[in-house]
């Protein structure tokens, strides 16, 4: 889907708020849309600021969120989730009225949660979150595409301006993005199945198979197979980013894997008891929902899972 063209700048003054793959991919996307007056950004450590300004990802760099949020039209929080209510803190009282504040947080009501009570009166706070990553991180990661046909989701919160909330969703779908709204909650929800839980699984597959490899000895990784292996590129992703991801989202993730586990026993019970019916049964069923994936747009049928391409669904 090409994104949505502009004939102008959406804002003047965009501030990048963290700039590691999702960071600089919106500077990179921002600029091919023409969609920003002037970027500028802060990044915690010296060796990213300097790489941001090589990268030419923004016009000016700051040491501080605060120099970088002020007089912005949009700051964008692009910092791990547990870090977001620092920053907000540190940026609250520089934020212009009328200025647009979101964040691309996987994690949202700990969003709304800890940034909330720092965002002044007359500015709007939009939380968001694009379904949209690679197992990269950084400021080289980030490429102008990254958002191409991807879900982008806002979740407003009680009292959120309709206008904008429309400027947001203008930004996004020139940044390539579909865009859909719902709440914090129900984000949270949706996102512990279908990419928090498989984050989890990938870590514990890969764990497991390290370790059965020191205590046996074998070739587990030498010879690892397809499947093993894009468990091993999921389970390569940022580990503070993850970490933040399961400490914010507990809840739903516990009640997802309680959900898991008992469907896992149904397996373990299948094959223990040589009930080859039931699992050709419930292989079927889960053969039909790849289908649905595809047909949905959100992954190419390709063999192997898309990955020369360099985006995946993540996150
Ligand atoms: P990343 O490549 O690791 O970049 C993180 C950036 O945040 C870096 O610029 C880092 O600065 C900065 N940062 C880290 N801790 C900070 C702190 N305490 N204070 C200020 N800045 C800090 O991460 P990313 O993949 O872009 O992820 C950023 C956000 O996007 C996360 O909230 C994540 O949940 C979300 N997200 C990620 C994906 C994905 O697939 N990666 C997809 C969708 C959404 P330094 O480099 O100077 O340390």
């Amino acid at each position: 889907m090409p994104a949505k063209k502009l004939g102008q700048p959406l804002f003047g003054r965009v501030a990048l708020i963290g700039i590691g793959l999702i960071g600089s991919s919106l500077s990179h996307a921002m600029r091919r849309g023409g969609l920003a007056g002037t970027i500028v950004g802060h990044a915690r450590t010296a060796a990213t600021r300097s790489s941001s300004v090589r990268l030419a990802l923004v016009d000016t760099v700051y040491e501080t969120p605060a120099e970088a949020a002020d007089a912005a039209d949009l700051v964008i929080l692009c910092a791990p989730v547990g870090a977001c209510g620092a920053l907000a803190e540190a940026i609250g009282p520089v934020l212009k009225r009328g200025a647009i504040l979101t964040d691309v947080g996987s994690v949202k009501a700990a969003i709304v949660r800890d940034c909330g009570p720092h965002v002044p009166e007359g500015v709007h706070f939009i939380p968001g979150h694009p379904i949209a990553g690679t197992e990269q991180s950084g400021p080289s990661a980030g490429f102008a595409t990254l958002f191409d046909g991807r879900w982008c989701l806002l979740t407003p919160v009680p009292g959120s301006d309709a206008a904008a909330i429309e400027k947001l969703k203008t930004f996004w779908e020139a940044l390539g993005s579909k865009v859909d709204l719902m709440t914090p909650e129900h984000h949270d929800m949706v996102l512990a199945i279908t990419s928090h839980l498989p984050h989890l699984i990938a870590y514990n597959v890969v764990n497991t198979a390290a370790h059965l490899e020191r205590v046996t000895d074998s070739e587990v990784i030498k010879f690892s197979a397809g499947g093993f292996r894009d468990f091993t590129r999921i389970a390569a992703s940022d580990p503070t980013m993850w970490r933040d991801v399961f400490l914010n989202n507990k809840e739903a993730v516990l009640e997802m894997l309680g959900r898991f586990t008992e469907d896992l026993s149904a397996l373990q019970r299948a094959i223990r008891f040589g009930d080859g019916e039931t699992l050709f049964k419930l292989f079927s069923d889960a053969r039909e929902i790849r289908r649905g994936v595809l047909q949905a747009g959100q992954d190419t049928a390709a063999p192997d899972f898309g990955r020369h391409a360099g985006a995946t669904e993540k996150a």
